[in-house]
């Protein structure tokens, strides 16, 4: 089985939802009152599909609220026959698994720090074998498709069909607005590798700050993602978890009114998109022939490098092609980030080649006329 072939349940099918499933609820769940008055409230809205909270909490460090634990699988329990909303906890062992089906849970996920671990993932695939509950996996801490997409075939393995991802955003060390990268990049790759996978975004782990999280979840429906996953807290200021990112049930249905919903097939398919999308083609395309190009020169720089016995890495014309490069290109309007990434990109790339071509005792300039005349 390969991750483009998923043979699943559709999402809309088992979750009830219209345009795109809402799965609101509180970070953790803090006490009854508080996990009960949550759902009466985002019950009011029939958009609202599934009820989350976290009964066990992942913590970065210890002394901090971490959930708790079965007791609160009652209430959540309880909130399930009061709304008939479908229910959602994370699970993070086996052990919690097996408690979350004795409580009827009706959806586990399994959280960021969870998925980067294999062995763990596997043993909660063992636990989940057989039952048909349904599962959603956030994406990895880190920014790794493969890693995400293996857990999500592990536990496709275990013979579960009601599943989708959750994109929540990846740790990134440097300054950003989020409180972890949206890099939206990953979430994409995985929908072109595994296209049958629905993926909702959890915008309020993205952004960390209850004012970032409607431009999260707009961007994410205009990107075509299924869904919405964002923390719901009665009293947010209050909440002993993530109280900065979390917003009021109010908040969140007036977050849900002001989401645009674009038709994924422009219905209007008319001339000037199409003609856009020509031109992008070919720019595309003209990109890639210069890059070729560009290519084809530091192969044969390299090659000099290599008879004259120099260094690949010449880091003081490193530093001035990039101050240069940047100086034009933002000149030109282009963002300072991504032209350094890009530049970054590029450079790596032909210090690989360099590398290969030092590496490779037969690769000569010869070779390299003889390679060109054959073609
Ligand atoms: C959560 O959803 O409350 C949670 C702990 O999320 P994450 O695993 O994305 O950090
Ligand atoms: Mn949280």
């Amino acid at each position: 089985m390969e991750c483009k072939d998923l043979d699943l349940v559709p999402i809309k099918q088992w979750t009830g939802s219209s345009d795109f499933v809402v799965m609101a609820g509180p970070c953790s769940a803090e006490s009854r009152e508080q996990i009960i008055n949550t759902a009466l409230e985002l019950v009011k809205d029939p958009r609202v599909n599934i009820f989350r909270a976290g009964v066990w909490k992942p913590r970065t460090r210890p002394g901090t609220f971490e959930g708790i634990g079965t007791d609160a699988l009652q209430w959540m329990a309880e909130a399930k026959s009061l709304t008939g909303l479908l229910t959602a906890v994370e699970v993070g062992t086996p052990k919690h698994v097996e408690k979350a089906l004795k409580h009827n849970m009706d959806i586990v996920w399994i959280g960021a720090r969870t998925t980067v671990n294999p062995f763990v993932v596997r043993e909660i695939a063992e636990a989940l074998q057989g039952t048909g509950i349904a599962v959603m996996i956030k994406n990895p801490v880190n920014p790794d498709p493969q890693l995400w997409m293996g857990a999500i075939e592990r536990i496709y393995q275990a013979g579960i069909r009601r599943l989708a991802a959750i994109h929540r955003g990846f740790y990134f060390f440097k300054k950003s607005p989020w409180r972890n990268a949206p890099m939206w990049e990953i979430p994409i790759e995985l929908k072109r590798i595994c296209p049958r996978i629905p993926i909702i975004t959890d915008p309020s782990h993205i952004s960390g700050k209850a004012e970032l999280i409607f431009g999260i979840a707009q961007k994410a429906l205009d990107l075509e993602m299924d869904g919405l996953m964002i923390e719901v807290h009665p009293n947010p200021s209050k909440a002993l978890t993530d109280s900065a990112q979390q917003i009021s049930p109010t908040t969140l249905f007036e977050i849900l009114n002001k989401l645009k919903i674009r038709s994924r097939l422009p219905s209007n398919f008319d001339d000037t998109l199409e003609h856009l999308r020509l031109e992008i083609d070919k720019l595309d395309h003209e990109l890639l022939e210069i890059l070729a190009r560009r290519m084809n020169i530091i192969d044969e720089i390299g090659l000099y490098k290599k008879e004259k016995g120099i260094t690949i890495l010449q880091l003081k014309r490193w530093r001035q092609m990039l101050g240069d490069r940047l100086e034009s290109g933002t000149h030109l309007g282009l963002n300072e980030d991504f032209l350094t990434q890009i530049l970054q990109l590029v450079h790596e790339e032909s210090i690989r080649r360099q590398q290969l071509i030092m590496d490779n005792g037969g690769n000569t300039r010869e070779d390299k006329d003889a390679q060109t005349s054959k073609k």
